[in-house]
């Protein structure tokens, strides 16, 4: 079976209750090709109170039913739903690519069995999440149920649009939740030809639906009175006021995957190859638009000449594979839309300005669409803008240090605090800082990577909660504890 939608024939409504439907809002969503800037789309359903209404009370209706589902029958649904995902592979990735701008082969098929996978591994703990006991030998039993929340909501960015559905959906529906996604409004094609495939994998009505909208429609989610809880992924400014929504609302449970300015740390006695490569692959990976890229990169004094040679070279020989996503070959991408590559090339402009010195890029690429070079500035200031901010496109800041407890400060010395990488070949040191890192996750020898089975999130401003592994399924459940008296 194939998606009823393809780049032929692109979905523009809403999925309620397992049909497509007309949005009740007149307003639309205008989506973009990032290659040259042209218009796919100016009528793309943007859902309303009254959709967002209409997809809540669906899901109230399901949930009853759903949560009740025998644990083998959703467990089915659940892996039907990720083959299916994955045999239409290509036609969904071609969908996000189509306005994210990222080649199949680089990213579509990593996020696409990303999906797949997170909804397999979710699907596999339906019957191994059963909760606790405590044994009576006070004379009270104590049974401590995992319970789903209800109707949950995510609101996703555009960087990942089917990877991030992995990540929320698959914990939310495997614990017996209804859930309602809505996919960020510069790539909501992918998300929305879901739905037949939601309808085809079994999935009752109600109980997995999608809304395409911009952050009006977020706002409407995070303020709803009947949705339960809301798993974000997005930028921090946004998800403070997603915060702030659900605490003034309904005090809806809240997880937050936000943003990060992550530091690689490189040791002189790093395997100088190794650094060089992930540092490199780290900041151009989907066009450097992604959370936990290395952006900071600190090289100790006594391998920085060799380690820079290195990062320029590999970083120059970056810029041959950026191209059209739809020509073989090509690894990277444009920048998503025209709005980011004028802050990312704004970075770039203010940062030559005496911010620090360029090492390599800088430059657009081309003079049509959102391609920009690899870029790397060394000597930053430590108080400038492009050593502090997110910038989110393939901007790295290079700088070097003397000792760990001078790096160690500055590599902490921010708001952000998602990933962390060391590079050293002395196991203690490695251990030593992976553990002075104020970092959700750290990689030793390694940076900028996920595993679906181990806690994936933020410290400090970078986030709250956790994603993947069974942190999922409890951020998707509360407990409730049952007391039975045994002694009358
Ligand atoms: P964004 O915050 O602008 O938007 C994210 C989503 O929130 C979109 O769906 C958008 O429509 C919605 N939204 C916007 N305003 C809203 C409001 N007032 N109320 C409710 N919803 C609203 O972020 P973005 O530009 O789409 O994504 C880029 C950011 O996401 C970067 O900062 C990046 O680091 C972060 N990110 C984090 C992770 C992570 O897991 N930590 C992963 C990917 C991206």
């Amino acid at each position: 079976m194939s998606l009823a939608y393809s780049i032929k024939n692109i979905p523009k409504q809403i999925f309620i209750n397992n049909e497509y439907v007309e949005s009740k809002n007149s307003k639309k969503l205008s989506v973009y090709n990032p290659v040259d800037g042209s218009l796919i789309a100016d009528d793309i359903a943007l859902a309303g109170e009254e959709d967002v209404d209409a997809a809540v009370a669906a899901a109230e209706k399901a949930f009853d039913g759903w949560k009740k589902t025998s644990p083998t029958e959703r467990r089915n649904i659940m892996l039907k739903f990720a083959e299916l995902v994955e045999q239409n592979a290509e036609d969904i990735a071609r969908l996000t690519r189509v306005s994210l701008g990222a080649p199949y082969k680089a990213f579509g098929a990593f996020e696409i069995g990303l999906c797949a996978e997170t909804f397999r591994y979710n699907a596999g703990f339906i019957d191994k999440f059963g909760g606790e006991s405590w044994p009576q030998d006070d004379g009270f039993l104590k049974i401590v149920r995992n319970e789903p929340l209800g109707v949950t909501a995510g609101i996703v960015p555009w960087n990942g649009p089917i990877g991030t559905i992995g990540l929320k959906a698959a914990p939310a529906l495997a614990t017996g939740n209804c859930f309602i996604l809505k996919p960020s409004e510069k790539t909501p094609l992918s998300s929305l030809a879901l739905g037949t495939l939601i309808k085809e994998a079994g999935f009752p009505p109600g109980v997995f639906q999608i809304l395409s909208g911009d952050g009006s429609t977020g706002a409407i989610i995070a303020s709803h009175m009947r949705i339960r809880k809301v798993s974000f992924t997005g930028s921090i400014p946004t998800g403070k006021k997603i915060q702030e929504m659900a605490a003034k609302s309904n005090l809806k449970r809240v997880t937050l995957e936000l943003g990060g300015k992550s530091p690689a740390v490189v040791f002189d006695d790093a395997n100088l190859d190794n650094a060089v490569t992930w540092c490199a692959n780290a900041i151009t990976a989907n066009t450097g638009q992604v959370c936990f890229a290395a952006s900071r990169v600190y090289v100790q004094e006594g391998i920085y000449d060799k380690f820079i040679e290195g990062y320029k070279k590999a970083m120059q020989a970056k810029k041959n594979e950026v191209g059209d996503p739809e020509t073989d070959g090509t690894n990277i991408g444009p920048l998503v839309d025209k709005a980011q590559f004028e802050r990312v090339t704004g970075f770039i402009e203010r940062g030559q300005q005496g911010q620090g010195k360029l090492l390599v890029g800088g430059q657009r690429i081309g003079d049509k669409g959102f391609y920009i070079e690899p870029t790397v500035f060394t000597d930053v200031d430590p108080n400038s803008e492009i050593h502090c901010q997110e910038i989110f496109g393939p901007v790295s800041v290079v700088k070097s240090f003397k000792t760990e407890e001078e790096i160690m400060k500055l590599a902490n010395g921010t708001d952000f605090g998602l990933m962390a990488g060391v590079f050293t070949q002395d196991i203690n040191k490695a251990l030593r800082v992976a553990s002075d890192f104020e970092s959700g996750m750290v990689g030793v020898n390694c940076v900028s990577l996920m595993f679906g089975t181990t806690p994936f999130g933020g410290s400090k401003q970078s986030g709250l909660g956790r994603e993947c592994g069974i942190y999922a399924l409890r951020a998707f459940t509360e407990p409730k504890t049952i007391m039975i008296n045994l002694t009358y």
